[in-house]
């Protein structure tokens, strides 16, 4: 807004400058950016805005998790791929004075942008492989693949030895190394055309035994007197991929004295929210309520909702305001 007084004529000048923020207003999701006061919590406290900075986490004008939404309201949509660097944590949700929900922008930005990308056969097979919700079939391959890694993890596990082979010898790592040319096996020169993986990143392993086969090799101690019980939820993550750190989980929580169970593995929907399957990651979300359902009985409410609400408040409608 501008505001010019001419003294010589005495006349006011009021220059209204909406620069989009009318069409921002009447958008069901993006309204929310409006209340933002431009004080820099958001980017203070994100992780990868602080690595990576606002060159590479930013747009024209804005930088940051909320400058995704700032850049599509005021310029266009594509201007705002950046927001794609948001991991969904939700640190920032915490640090903003007017609490906007930031990373639900982002994974509705995330959404729009999959919804402008043209269908293709490979995207249609791939979604049907992994029962990716049909409003999400545009969603470009490499998304697509992360959103669902869950699918792909439980085929890799059960043939680990041939899954790995595609990284033999090299030690996972998150770093890579330019001097490094990468692993130039026809597996991962494809996985990083299709999925966009750099070959010079190592793949972490896919385990020989998935942490809920390991878990319910244990034969569990006696529950009698066992009075607090506790229920694992089995990740993609932590099943697929880290299993030692389910299992040293399990084994503190034995030996506190807690009645452990492990949940199957089923997504619960931060993957494909992370890349903007928002109808997919509702799938998700419910399959995962489903299995722990039959547990809900008894249990503590603050727990429960701990466990939901930062990960899903949109999905389940638990906005704030909401119990
Ligand atoms: S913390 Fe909230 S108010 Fe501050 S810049 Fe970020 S979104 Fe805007």
């Amino acid at each position: 807004m501008y505001w010019f007084h001419s003294l010589k004529r005495g006349l006011s000048h009021l220059v209204l400058i909406d620069n989009g923020r009318l069409k921002m207003r009447d958008d069901p999701v993006f309204h929310e950016a409006l209340n933002c006061i431009r004080c820099g919590a958001c980017l203070n406290s994100c992780a990868n805005f602080q690595t990576v900075g606002g060159h590479a986490f930013g747009g024209e004008t804005y930088s940051g998790g909320i400058g995704g939404s700032w850049e599509a309201g005021t310029s266009k949509l594509e201007n705002a791929r950046f927001s794609e660097l948001c991991t969904g944590c939700t640190r920032c949700v915490q640090n903003c004075p007017v609490r906007i929900d930031i990373p639900w922008l982002n994974a509705n930005l995330a959404s729009r942008l999959n919804h402008i990308e043209p269908s293709s056969a490979t995207k249609s097979l791939l979604g049907s492989l992994t029962d990716a919700d049909s409003v999400d079939r545009t969603t470009p391959v490499s998304k697509m693949f992360f959103g669902n890694y869950h699918y792909f993890a439980k085929w890799g596990s059960r043939f680990p030895s041939i899954a790995n082979s595609a990284d033999a010898g090299r030690t996972p790592s998150t770093r890579t190394n330019s001097s490094d040319e990468g692993n130039s096996s026809l597996a991962r020169v494809m996985i990083e055309k299709l999925v966009g993986v750099d070959r010079r990143r190592a793949l972490p392993p896919l385990p020989k035994q998935t942490f809920v086969e390991e878990a319910n090799s244990i034969e569990p101690p006696s529950n009698k007197g066992r009075e607090i019980k506790v229920v694992i939820f089995a990740d993609a993550f932590t099943n697929y991929g880290m299993t030692s750190r389910g299992i040293a989980t399990l084994m503190v929580l034995r030996e506190l004295g807690a009645d452990v169970v492990v949940s199957e593995c089923v997504p619960e929907g931060r993957a494909a929210m992370s890349q903007g399957m928002i109808a997919t990651a509702k799938q998700h979300a419910r399959a995962a309520t489903r299995e722990l359902d039959p547990h809900r009985k008894g249990a503590c409410r603050k727990s429960w909702f701990s466990f939901w609400r930062p990960c899903h408040p949109a999905l389940f409608s638990f906005r704030r305001g909401c119990s």
